[in-house]
């Protein structure tokens, strides 16, 4: 609830910032919202530049964010989220990674060079994103004042975002990997159908462009330690994932024919879709990995190259099944479906394409003969949460009853691999199996030594694997460069005259049109990696984006010149103002402008209330008020880190 009775108005940055719910969900602060409107309004470029200055890695997330903004989106309570990440893809798609005229992938010009807002109140782009506010900051600046080598372990997205801010700022990067490709999980995990490998080569190609050096097919602990690195190093930023998958700790699991989600989906990501599984596969779990695994297994023997022929391809696909290719694909999962970790969509997915979920069975062993497996005894779950909403499954005895098949995969979720820190590298691992450091800089307890990702803080989204890598970079440069990162929070309010109401606030039918799914391939084409999800058409994104309800546009209440005539509440089409005594506010903390007394009650005076979340901003209570007490004003909100001289000493170059 916000509030303005009379002569208050103390505008809370933190309130307005969480109004806008899409970009302060997501960890690099894209501006959801504005780029979903310039949509609707047919302003694509310019919707592609919002959405790609934030984030390096714009064009993977249009695919397959885990889109952190839709589950904040203000519509969905209403009825459904604005499609935010299709919308992505949709600009995304068009325009592509950023290209050179000459067609190099490069970086988007620097932020204040495309920040035109073509509409004076639809101040659109409303963040100084941390990440290319270093851009500015080094140019301007001359941040760098010496020659620093960094090292950066993983070339997953946290790696290289971190590479490209470093680069940014003018540090010369090198990064290592132990896979013989760069990507991380978005190549080795990630399943092709879902993720064109052409858009990975091209974001990684952009970031490489910067200056970074890219050294694969070696590893951590392998082919070097982390004495060498900081020998050789000015700092170092370990961002290796987790890679090591869990295991269900039953009999049997140690058979033949028993395999692990991430190394499965390594073999097939890098190998191809030619293992044989046999007919019958048994995936154990429920989150989204285990969809990815079991949609995968699902096409095993059909091998669609990208390219290639699909007719060609799906002839091919028609006979493997006749051979012999994987024909039955069961998911056997402990939780209820609602419980269930997986996004429902991917869920839907996974069952349009033939795939069966069992839930509340829990693999009791897995049961084979002459070393190879051939099938899950289980037992039935009761429930899988106990009343403290802890997992903690209830199993019914004497269900046990065992699910023949022929391979079985386990996608129980991952950790990750830390056997290569030595007693000496001053690194300490916490309980959780991650390494300890500061949330702020991302440094560990080794000084110079940083870590980010999922390594750091256990399997989470693509998204936040690049804020990690951004955070990373401002905490090296900062610590290198013997200056203190200061984030710089702006908040500022425009107001809209009344007869521009209409052309800022959300569209004529945005209440009519409801959410749509992107278009996808017919279920009977979708072998190997032919690419499910195919996107929206120009008609489709321009109608979806109208769907958004311009959550930063918000009426504001000048007590000084409400008359108390109640017209904005009668007025309001979904009850969201109310008109109170001052004694009836919840807290009743309330400090009144001009009055030094700072009496915190005044039963006297009154106080607008607004709902913001039921709020739908159509402007009729401003237009309404005879005094103008009640204005519509834009808000946007910046946040820009400044690098200051550090003056408490620190590290000194
Ligand atoms: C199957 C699967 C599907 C997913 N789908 C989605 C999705 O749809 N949307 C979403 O938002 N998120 C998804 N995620 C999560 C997302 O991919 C990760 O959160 C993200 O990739 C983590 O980034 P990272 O840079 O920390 O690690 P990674 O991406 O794992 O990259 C780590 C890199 O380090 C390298 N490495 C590992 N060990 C060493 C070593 N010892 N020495 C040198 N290099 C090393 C690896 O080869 C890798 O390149 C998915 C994850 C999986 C497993």
């Amino acid at each position: 609830m916000t509030q303005a009775g009379y002569r208050v108005f103390i505008p809370d940055l933190t309130f307005y910032q969480q109004t806008v719910a899409c970009q302060f969900a997501c960890p690099v602060r894209t501006d959801g919202r504005a780029y979903v409107t310039a949509i609707s309004r047919g302003e694509y470029e310019r919707a592609y530049l919002i959405a790609r200055e934030t984030n390096p890695f714009a064009s993977t997330c249009g695919w397959v964010c885990g889109a952190p903004c839709e589950a904040a989106c203000r519509r969905g309570k209403i009825d459904a989220p604005i499609a935010i990440r299709a919308l992505k893809r949709f600009v995304n798609d068009r325009y592509g990674v950023y290209l050179g005229e000459s067609g190099e992938p490069r970086q988007p010009p620097a932020w204040p060079a495309y920040v035109g807002p073509t509409n004076a109140f639809d101040l659109g782009n409303t963040t100084f994103p941390t990440s290319r506010s270093g851009l500015v900051a080094s140019r301007h600046s001359s941040l760098v004042t010496r020659h620093t080598r960094i090292a950066i372990v993983g070339a997953g997205p946290a790696g290289l975002s971190c590479a490209h801010d470093l680069a940014l700022l003018g540090h010369d990067v090198t990064i290592f990997d132990s896979a013989p490709v760069a990507g991380g999980m978005l190549r080795l995990g990630v399943p092709e159908y879902r993720l064109p490998r052409e858009l990975i080569d091209l974001e990684i190609q952009s970031i490489l462009a910067l200056g970074p050096t890219l050294k694969v097919n070696q590893a951590l602990g392998r082919d070097f330690g982390l004495a060498d690195l900081r020998r050789d190093f000015d700092a170092v930023f370990i961002a290796i994932g987790t890679y090591r998958s869990r295991g269900l700790n039953v009999e049997g699991e140690h058979l033949d024919g028993v395999l692990r989600a991430v190394d499965f989906l390594i073999n097939v990501n890098l190998g191809g879709y030619n293992l044989d599984l046999g007919k019958r596969v048994l995936v154990v779990g429920g989150g989204n990995v285990a969809m990815d695994v079991a949609r995968t297994a699902a096409r095993l023997g059909h091998p669609a190259q990208s390219g290639g022929d699909l007719e060609v391809a799906l002839d091919v696909a028609r006979a493997a099944r006749r051979l012999g290719a994987t024909q039955e694909v069961r998911c056997l999962v402990v939780e209820d479906r609602s419980e269930m970790l997986a996004d429902p969509f991917e869920v839907a997915e996974a069952e349009e394409e033939g795939i069966t979920i069992h839930n509340h069975v829990a693999p009791k062993r897995i049961v084979g003969a002459g070393g190879r497996a051939f099938g899950v005894e289980t037992l039935d779950v009761a429930r899988a949460f106990d009343e403290r909403g802890r997992f903690n499954p209830q199993l019914t005895p004497n269900t046990e009853r065992v699910w023949e098949c022929d391979s079985v995969i386990v996608s129980i979720g991952q950790t990750g691999e830390l056997e290569w820190v030595k007693p000496d590298d001053g690194l300490e691992v916490t309980p959780r199996g991650t390494l300890a450091l500061d949330r702020e800089t991302l440094m560990t307890t080794a000084p110079g030594v940083f870590a980010g990702g999922d390594i750091a803080f256990g399997p989470r989204l693509i998204i936040n694997a690049v804020a990690d890598g951004q955070r990373a970079a401002r905490g090296i440069h900062a610590y290198l460069q013997n200056v203190r990162p200061r984030l710089v929070r702006k908040g500022f309010f425009t107001a809209v005259p009344k007869r521009e109401y209409s052309n800022v606030g959300p569209l004529r039918d945005y209440l009519r049109w409801s959410r749509r799914q992107p278009p996808a391939l017919p279920v009977e084409r979708r072998i190997g990696v032919a690419r499910v999800e195919l996107g929206f058409d120009q008609a489709t994104a321009r109608e979806q984006g109208g769907r958004c309800l311009i959550c930063s546009l918000n009426p504001i209440f000048d007590g000084d010149l409400c008359i108390l005539c109640n017209g904005c509440v009668d007025v309001c089409p979904t009850d969201c103002l109310k008109l109170v005594p001052m004694s009836e506010v919840a807290g009743g903390a309330w400090r009144v402008t001009g009055d030094s007394s700072h009496d915190t009650r005044h039963a006297a005076h009154s106080a607008m209330l607004l709902d913001p979340t039921r709020c739908i901003r159509c402007g009729l209570c401003a237009a309404r008020c005879p005094t103008e007490a009640v204005r519509m004003e834009t808000f946007r909100f910046t946040e820009e880190v400044l690098f200051e001289k550090n003056l408490e000493g620190g590290r000194t170059a």
